[in-house]
C-alpha cells in the first residue's frame, strides 16, 4: 500500500471500473477514506452520463440545414425592369445634357484643334463605358446579396 494519494487520473480509472486498475490502485481505495469518497463521486458523475439520453433531434436537421441554404434563385421581372429604368434613365439624362450644352460643345468643338477634340470625345466615351460598366457590376453585385439574404 502506497502512502501518496491517488491522481485524479488513477481515481478516474478506478471508477470506470476495477479492471483497468493495478492492484496498488485498488489496495489504496480500498484503504483510504479520502480517495475512496472521491472514486465514489467519479463513479456517480460517470453513472450520470451514461443515464444520459443521447441527445437526438426532435425535427428533421436535413430539411431545416437545406431550407437555410440559398436557392439558387432565377432572374425576376422585377429585377429585369429596374434594369431597364436604369437604363433608360441613363440615356435620357445623357440625352439631356448633350441636347442642351450642344452650342457650347458645338463652338467648343470647332474652336479647339480637331486632334485634341477626338482626344477629348474618345476620353469621354471610355469613361463613360467604364463608368456603365462599373454600374453594372455593382448593381449585380448588390442583387446578388439581396438574393442571398
Ligand atoms: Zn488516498
Amino acid at each position: 500500500m502506497t502512502t501518496k494519494h491517488l491522481s485524479e487520473a488513477e481515481m478516474q480509472q478506478f471508477a470506470l471500473g476495477i479492471g483497468n486498475c493495478t492492484t496498488a490502485i485498488i489496495d489504496h481505495v480500498q484503504s483510504c477514506e479520502t480517495c475512496r469518497i472521491k472514486a465514489d463521486t467519479y463513479k456517480l458523475i460517470f453513472n450520470e452520463i451514461k443515464v444520459q439520453p443521447k441527445p437526438v433531434f426532435d425535427f428533421n436537421l436535413t430539411d431545416l440545414v437545406m431550407n437555410q441554404l440559398p436557392q439558387p434563385k432565377q432572374n425576376t421581372s422585377f429585377e429585369n425592369v429596374v434594369l431597364y429604368i436604369t437604363a433608360v434613365v441613363s440615356i435620357l439624362i445623357t440625352g439631356f445634357a448633350i441636347y442642351f450644352f450642344w452650342p457650347f460643345l458645338s463652338s467648343a468643338l470647332t474652336d479647339i484643334t480637331p486632334i485634341v477634340s477626338y482626344l477629348v470625345i474618345t476620353t469621354l466615351a471610355s469613361l463613360l463605358v467604364f463608368m456603365c460598366i462599373d454600374m453594372f457590376a455593382k448593381y449585380n453585385k448588390q442583387m446578388k446579396i439581396l438574393n442571398f439574404s
